[in-house]
Parts: structure tokens; C-alpha cells; sequence
């Protein structure tokens, strides 16, 4: 088995909408990014490139490319599933926490297990999203961006 962690942050800009975990939820502002600032994606494909010892997602992805601006981040994890598949690894499962102040994020944690599971071939029991708040303590407290924790473990095929 092999274990992975992935951590990312995007600050919050001009905007109405956040991409998270493939899903599209709608807020006061945007998350600025090269891409769509999905924080959960991001973080989770680093956890499962980390856990293949492949680097992350910068490595595969240069944000220097204009063929990733504005990309739909579902492609970064459609492309770390073929990975790991083509290391022979499925997900044993993934841990992921959310750290936001704004918006809520119960309503759509559903959808955004359901959407990380297709991605990546799995089952909703094999994804878990959490979140949480950082009590209103340093940047995302002060409401200045979203960050996200991600753990996996790979299975051998
Ligand atoms: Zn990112």
C-alpha cells in the first residue's frame, strides 16, 4: 500500500461562484487560480501523485502553460486516476478536509463525493469530505481564501 498528502490554498477574488470538488457552489467571490481554483482537486491529486512518488501537480501541470488556464480541474484528476492506474493502484480510500470560512459547504458535500468518486473510478464509501473552519484565526479565518487537506492510500491492483 502506498500513502499520499496533498495540501493546497487559493485566495478569494472578484467573483460568484467557487469550483469545489467538481462542483460549482455559488458565494460573493471567486477563487484565483490559474486554473479554477478547485482547492479539493488540486489537493487530492497531490495526495495520489505523492503517493506514487510522481511529484505534483505543478510537475504535470506548469501554471506558465496557457493550456491550463481556466482548465476544468476534473481533467488534473481524470489524469492522476490514469496514473495510478497505469502504476496498477486503485484508491483504497481518500480523506479530505476543507478549511472555509464561507460558503457552507454541508449542502454540497454529496455532490462533490459523488463527482470525486466518478473521477476516480470509485465507490461515495471510499471518499470522505469534511470541513471545517479555522475559528475566524489567520488568512482563511479572515475569510481571505480556502485551503484543503487531502490523505490517500493506494491499494495495489
Ligand atoms: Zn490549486
Amino acid at each position: 500500500m502506498r500513502i499520499g498528502h496533498g495540501y493546497d490554498v487559493h485566495a478569494f477574488g472578484p467573483g460568484s461562484q467557487v469550483v469545489l470538488g467538481g462542483v460549482k457552489i455559488p458565494h460573493t467571490h471567486s477563487l484565483i487560480a490559474h486554473s479554477d481554483g478547485d482547492v479539493v482537486i488540486h489537493s487530492l491529486v497531490d495526495a495520489i501523485l505523492g503517493a506514487l512518488c510522481l511529484g505534483d501537480i505543478g510537475t504535470h501541470f506548469p501554471d506558465t502553460a496557457s493550456s491550463n488556464k481556466d482548465l476544468n480541474s476534473r481533467m488534473f484528476l481524470k489524469y492522476a486516476a490514469d496514473m495510478m492506474s497505469s502504476k496498477k493502484y486503485v484508491l483504497g480510500n481518500a480523506d479530505i478536509t476543507v478549511i472555509a470560512e464561507t460558503p457552507s459547504l454541508a449542502p454540497h458535500n454529496f455532490s462533490m463525493r459523488e463527482c470525486l468518486a466518478k473521477d476516480l473510478s470509485s465507490n461515495l464509501n471510499q471518499i470522505s469530505v469534511k470541513a471545517t473552519t479555522s475559528e475566524r484565526l489567520g488568512f482563511i479565518g479572515r475569510g481571505e481564501g480556502i485551503g484543503c487537506h487531502s490523505v490517500v492510500i493506494l491499494v495495489p491492483r
